[in-house]
């Protein structure tokens, strides 16, 4: 049994956290709002007032937080997590954040005496409650390993890309291959509908075809419903697409198609969409379409 602490008990954490309890680790849990900690409790975890409380027995420390300045806070300053967990113990972010905000990180982390190891993870909230998610991770080999089945207990596709930093570089991949796939398959969508298809039809078939992807799989039924609740925000999405553009234009590589998804997840959010589901793409390309006030065929 390992000593776990999870801070940021979100969309991800929470069901992340609970899996981790179900492994038989010993789990404690530190959320800024509370609710999120007591639904820990009613699964088996125990619940802490503050960052210290959850760290200070801990083997291991998983944040699982927005965005990067959120993990700076957390993990610095005297009442954050460096200072207060015991030496040894392996730090993993499974926060999206910066490259370069991990790399000093972890530089910091192992001046205070922890190891630290980058653990972005893919599979949104279905892959994080049946703990199925892709953990792309970074580090150093002998860390990684160490915490594997810490790792194994949140998802089933684990692989070490990496020194410290890579997983944050696969997972600012997997963003874009991510938005551009939702773009696509809301064009797609809103065209089958134009032509008034049998939409759920037509993608049962595409489904099973070369175009067959994981957003027809799993997001294709609530667009057609026009359900956006999240999931993963526009928000959070809007800051990955940030993370690509930069990390792209730094290496001098052109990310054409990426560059467009960017803009128009801008746009959604600032139209004030970036608290629906990514998935909410499908109504920028209603409105570029004149269609946004069509309703989607019954058949
Ligand atoms: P979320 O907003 O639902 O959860 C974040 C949680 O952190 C919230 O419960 C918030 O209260 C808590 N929090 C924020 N600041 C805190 C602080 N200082 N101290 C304690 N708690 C604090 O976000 P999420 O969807 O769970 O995403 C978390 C991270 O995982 C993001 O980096 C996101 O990009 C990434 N991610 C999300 C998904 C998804 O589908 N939602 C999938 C893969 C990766």
């Amino acid at each position: 049994m390992t000593n776990v602490a999870v801070i940021g008990l979100g969309i991800m954490g929470l069901p992340m956290a609970i899996n981790l309890v179900k492994a038989g680790h010993n789990v404690i849990g530190f959320n800024r709002s509370p609710a999120r900690i007591d639904q820990l409790v009613a699964a088996g975890g125990r619940g802490a007032a503050n960052i210290i409380e959850a760290v200070r027995e801990a083997d291991v420390v998983i944040t699982m937080l927005p965005d990067s300045p959120d993990v700076e806070d957390v993990v610095g300053g005297p009442d954050g997590v460096f200072a207060n967990t015991p030496a040894d113990a392996t730090w993993i972010d499974t926060s999206t954040i910066r490259p370069d905000v991990t790399v000093r990180l972890a530089n910091a982390a192992r001046e205070a005496g922890l190891k630290a190891v980058d653990a972005p993870v893919s599979g949104g909230e279905a892959g994080a409650i049946e703990g199925t998610l892709s953990i792309m991770v970074g580090g150093d080999a002998a860390d990684v390993e160490a915490v594997r089945g810490v790792l194994d207990s949140m998802g089933s596709t684990v692989v070490h890309v990496g020194p410290a930093g890579s997983g944050q570089t696969v997972k600012a991949a997997n963003q874009l291959i991510v938005a551009g796939t939702i773009q696509l398959v809301s064009e797609a969508l809103v065209f089958l509908e134009a032509h008034s298809v049998d939409t759920q039809a037509a993608v049962t078939v595409l489904a099973g075809g070369l175009a067959g992807n994981r957003i027809l799989d799993r997001k294709a039924a609530s667009m057609l419903e026009r359900r956006f609740e999240p999931g993963f925000r526009v928000d959070l999405h809007h800051k990955d697409l940030g993370i690509v553009t930069a990390a792209a234009r730094a290496a001098g590589v052109a990310i054409p198609l990426g560059a467009v998804v960017a803009q128009l997840m801008g746009a959604l959010r600032a139209e004030g969409h970036g608290s629906l589901d990514h998935s909410a793409l499908l109504l920028l390309v209603e409105q570029m379409s004149g269609r946004s006030h069509v309703d989607p065929p019954t058949i």
